[in-house]
């Protein structure tokens, strides 16, 4: 099986649109890490938060 390396998500701030990268919040047994985006926008204090994955798909 082919293993690819693991890389951390990003976040975008919905007001800002500034790409935060994802704080590890928990260190899974297996390898795997689960992230979590930042509490609050440094820029605009939004806490408001996409994965950039899914950003292109919210278009309104
Ligand atoms: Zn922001």
């Amino acid at each position: 099986m082919a293993h690819s390396p693991e890389r951390p998500k990003l976040y975008v701030c919905t007001d800002c649109q500034l790409v935060y990268a994802g704080t590890v919040a928990e260190h899974v047994e297996g390898g795997s890490h689960v992230y979590e985006p930042p509490a609050e926008c440094r820029v605009c204090d939004s806490t408001s938060f996409v994965e950039t994955s899914q950003w292109p798909h919210r278009h309104d």
